[in-house]
């Protein structure tokens, strides 16, 4: 699950990471009266307005606006308020700014030079550590660092049984060529950094600036978050960070009804009992011809629900010509999984694509004569080589 920054700064914050201090508002009067408190509590007169959503590249796409009085708060505040913001990781269509983060400006001059690096904390599946990734090349894409001066970036792996030593937290503040009161707090930065990941059961914490201020001291600017979907259940407060807004609505809309779906680009809409048959299920429809429109796992109970919820779905998407629903009966009975498409059928009566519907395993065979009777737009099959086949016909029609 991805956060916002501003969710993402919190946790670094009570994790005892010092961050570009904010505050989030949702309208022009609140991003106003976010920046008077600002100056109030800590004498900050210039602020910067940051757009909040899932995606990175917001300072190029013109999401990131410093702003030098109320009046450029309340200007720049508006403009990026509602604004559909394009940026590198957006895709052409942009994502809508429902939230700004006004935050205390930390690039201010000072008796030396302000910094940038990047930090990131990260799993390496292959090895089971999770990985530190560093390099004093901050503020820009790291791909772009990668791809060009990759000597530049470096890479610390932590065994997760012992945590973050504080001999490689000083080996990374070193590496970065600090010295001083700022290798020190760079330690200090790292090591708390760590903790947050680790304590959160997080798979990236993605720090592009951290910054060494013009006094020293050692703070993040930005904060991409990304909590693992698998240790959700051990943090029931995290429920309340996810922002339906930023997801995808048709996928939303699945995972309310416990339906596992990913939007693909083909013509064929399927319906399937497992994530395994339905990928055996997507390499039938391509031999038979066709492009799956989808992946779909219903899960273990196909009942009118799911099917009919299902079926809302896939027939969202106008691309799709054919439906394939293919379903083993295992646990659930065939019958009852026939009579629920065709209950689903019924009731929703706006279907005018054929749909194609094998069903094996316990009661096929009366699943079959149930679907055979039912007078619909339906055809059945109980050898998946029958009902490929009979995509392969409905397409050619
Ligand atoms: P991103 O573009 O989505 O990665 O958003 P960031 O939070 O990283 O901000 C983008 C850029 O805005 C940073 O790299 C900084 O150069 C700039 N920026 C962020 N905070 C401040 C600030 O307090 N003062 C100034 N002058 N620039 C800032
Ligand atoms: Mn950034």
């Amino acid at each position: 699950m991805n956060i916002h920054e501003y969710q993402g700064k919190a946790i670094l914050k009570s994790f005892g990471v010092r961050v570009q201090e904010g505050i989030v508002a949702e309208t022009v009067e609140q991003a106003v009266a976010a920046a008077k408190k600002l100056k109030e509590d800590l004498n900050s007169s210039w602020v910067v307005v940051k757009a909040q959503i899932h995606a990175g590249g917001r300072g190029k796409g013109g999401g990131v606006k410093l702003a030098k009085n109320l009046d450029e708060v309340k200007e720049k505040a508006g403009n990026i308020l509602g604004m559909q913001l394009i940026t590198p990781q957006t895709g052409p269509e942009g994502k809508k700014v429902n939230k700004v983060l006004v935050a205390q400006d930390v690039y201010y001059p000072g008796e030396s030079e302000t910094k940038e690096f990047y930090i990131s904390v990260l799993l390496d599946r292959a090895k089971g550590r999770n990985i530190v990734m560093y390099s004093t090349e901050g503020g820009m894409d790291i791909e772009h660092v990668a791809e060009h001066t990759p000597h530049l970036i470096f890479k610390e792996e932590i065994d997760p049984k012992v945590g973050l030593q504080p001999f490689q937290a000083r080996k990374i503040a070193f590496n970065l060529n600090l010295s001083g009161e700022a290798f020190k707090d760079m330690v200090k930065f790292v090591t708390a950094l760590y903790k947050a990941y680790d304590a959160t059961d997080s798979s990236l914490f993605e720090i592009n600036p951290v910054l060494k201020t013009s006094d020293n001291k050692i703070l993040a600017v930005d904060a991409k978050v990304n909590l693992d979907d698998n240790g959700l259940f051990r943090h029931p407060d995290f429920a309340a960070l996810r922002d339906l807004a930023e997801e995808d609505p048709t996928e939303v809309e699945a995972s309310k009804s416990n339906l596992n779906y990913v939007k693909l680009d083909g013509n064929v809409g399927c319906m399937v009992n497992g994530a395994g048959l339905a990928m055996a299920t997507m390499d039938i429809i391509k031999l038979a011809g066709g492009e799956p429109a989808n992946f779909l796992d219903v899960g273990g109970t196909a009942n009118a629900e799911t099917v009919k919820a299902a079926f809302n779905i896939i027939l969202e998407d106008p691309k799709v010509k054919a439906i394939l629903i293919n379903i083993f009966g295992g646990i659930v009975r065939c019958d009852r999984v026939a009579q629920g498409v065709i209950d689903a059928y019924q009731e929703l009566g706006n279907i005018n694509v054929p749909i194609i519907v094998r069903l094996q395993g316990t009661n096929a065979e009366e699943a079959k004569a149930l679907i055979d009777n039912s007078g619909l737009k339906v055809y059945s099959a109980i050898l998946l080589k029958e009902a490929a086949e009979r995509v392969k016909e409905v397409l050619a029609l």
